[in-house]
């Protein structure tokens, strides 16, 4: 995750997006292989060392996404309390 685009769109997008980069990066090491890397990296950084860079990124992700639900289910329970829903 690029870090000067962290704080851009809503967690659940950014949850959304960083599923998007996990998805994706399991589908090319399952098809090109863990231990391969794509031509242009010019790191060589093997497709199983991203899989772990898009795990970290959706844990961080499914993080900030709890603390946001905190805060949701902070504010229904007091609308619970004021109308009784
Ligand atoms: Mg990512």
């Amino acid at each position: 995750m690029d870090k000067k685009y962290k704080g851009i769109g809503s967690v659940q997008t950014r949850l959304i997006e960083e599923c998007s980069e996990l998805i994706k990066a399991i589908c090319k090491s399952e098809r090109f292989g863990p231990h391969n890397y794509h031509p242009g990296n010019k790191h060589m950084t093997p497709n199983y060392e991203l899989v772990k860079r898009e795990i970290a990124d959706v844990r961080q992700m499914c993080d900030e996404m709890e603390e946001r639900l905190k805060e949701i289910e902070e504010i229904h329970r007091k609308l619970k309390s004021l109308r009784k829903i």
